[in-house]
């Protein structure tokens, strides 16, 4: 059964999943949803307690896919991707840290990454034509894109990154690559790279690169996060269980939501949050008010005041979240206006959001440190102070998605040890950089691509 695609806004026809993949967000600025949610039995989902992590991942993804990879191709692709651990730690009683952290690039953005790659470039090659990916980072998905993408044949990845904010750590994961992947550099704030984005989606006189965005707007990123969900229940010897998920622009906790949709016994999900607490406020009052300009804790992945996939949320709920655009230009006026209200009675039935500051973050490092001598970083430990504030029933699941060595200043100022550097970093700070550096201007980025010899 082939599963179509349709805007959160409606107003563009349904889409298949190849379409989908390619063009990330339909022209109508909204999000792809699936018009139909498949679901598993109950004994289909008890039977993942005897299959690994790679047979689950077919499993899930193969049912939005069916028609448009063949089994054997997919099979393969997931056996690429995932040839790394995923391990369900438990803490203490009913409480366990989901590791997402085990990848090439030490963050859960490989999950996603490593298969819409691999997705990208099989449709690339079935159509013939090579594409390019621009994307624009805050720090992890740079790194996990130009991993996953590395070496690939027909498809070729440019990052766009903030100079200032991305540690030196992520900035070498995205500059020292080289082959089909550059890297550019941006005098410039996140939201600056995402624009420069979004305008080469829209200029013609780039037309013939193909591009295409890697950004968690593509549907392509959630499918392979419904699968950890999946994975770390049928590891537990329980009913239900709680998640805690430290949320940015809310794609991990969509691959949450879509699992539950499908099936899966989840009592409740615990949406963690910094500092940028609209979430949290919304679920109370019913009113939604972006964070503008968002706060910049050190949870540096989830410093977002507007969730892009909140759209999606909202939509799953029966309501209608759009940013106002000007008709003629596509300019956004006012971000986040809420057309209809969804089933906000059902929603605080599912979800429940707390706001954790810096302190009780660096508080938690420490106390999981001495305690239980668990290391964990700034994100993961976002997840598991909002987990103990909701006070749920166990068992419960926090995701740490981040190695703490991708943040070695902030271990070591609370415990004054280093954090030990994993395989998957290793080497990387001698590693050679290449990137290019340009002020915040898209004509600029422009001449670069158009200048640039593709390999
Ligand atoms: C991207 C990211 C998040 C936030 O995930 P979203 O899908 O944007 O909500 C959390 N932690 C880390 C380490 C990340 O890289």
């Amino acid at each position: 059964m082939k599963i179509l695609f349709r805007s959160t806004n409606r107003e563009v026809p349904e889409a298949t999943f190849k379409e989908v993949i390619f063009k990330g967000q339909p022209e109508d600025y909204g999000l792809y949803m699936p018009v139909f949610i498949p679901s598993l039995r109950r004994d289909e989902i008890e039977m993942f307690r005897q299959k690994s992590y790679t047979d689950i991942a077919t499993d899930i993804i193969r049912r939005f896919t069916a028609d448009e990879i063949p089994l054997s191709k997919l099979e393969q692709m997931v056996l690429d991707a995932y040839n790394f651990d995923v391990p369900l730690q438990r803490v203490h009683n009913g409480f366990y840290l989901l590791w997402l952290t085990k990848g090439p690039t030490a963050s859960f953005k490989d999950f996603a990454a490593r298969i819409l790659a691999r997705m990208m470039e099989y449709f690339a090659k079935e159509e013939g034509r090579k594409i390019t990916v621009l994307v624009a980072t805050s720090g992890d998905t740079g790194g996990a894109v130009a991993s996953a993408f590395y070496n690939l044949e027909n498809v070729r990845v440019v990052v766009l990154f903030p100079y200032k904010e991305v540690t030196e750590r992520q900035r070498r994961q995205m500059t020292t690559l080289g082959g089909n992947i550059s890297a550019v550099a941006v005098d410039g704030k996140f939201d600056d790279c995402q624009a420069i984005v979004k305008i080469s989606f829209n200029d013609g006189a780039l037309q013939h690169l193909s591009l295409t965005s890697a950004n968690s707007i593509n549907f392509g990123r959630l499918l392979p996060q419904m699968v950890y969900y999946f994975y770390a229940y049928s590891r537990l010897d329980a009913e239900d269980v709680v998640f805690s998920v430290p949320s940015g622009n809310f794609g991990n906790l969509m691959g949450g939501v879509f699992a539950k949709r499908m099936g899966l016994p989840v009592r409740r999900f615990v949406v963690a949050v910094n500092e940028n607490d609209e979430f949290p406020n919304f679920l109370q009052t019913g009113n939604y008010q972006p964070v503008v300009p968002s706060k910049e804790c050190s949870s540096n992945a989830m410093n977002v005041g507007h969730p892009s996939n909140l759209a999606r949320l909202v939509d799953l709920y029966g309501g209608h979240l759009t940013d106002e655009r000007d008709k003629a230009t596509g300019k956004v006026i006012r971000k986040g206006v809420l057309k209809v209200a969804p089933d906000m009675e059902r929603m605080r039935n599912d979800f429940v959001s707390y706001s954790v500051s810096e302190e009780e973050v660096d508080e938690v490092i420490v106390r999981f440190y001495k305690r239980y001598g668990v290391l964990v970083e700034p994100h993961g430990a976002v997840g598991i102070k909002a987990a103990e504030k909701s006070g749920e029933e166990p068992p419960l699941v926090s995701l740490e998605t981040a190695d703490p060595a991708k943040f070695p200043e902030k271990i070591r100022g609370l415990l004054g040890i280093e954090p030990p550097i994993p395989p998957s970093l290793a080497g990387l700070d001698n590693k050679k950089e290449s990137f290019e550096f340009i002020g915040n201007d898209y004509e600029e980025f422009k001449r670069y691509l158009l200048n640039k010899n593709f390999v």
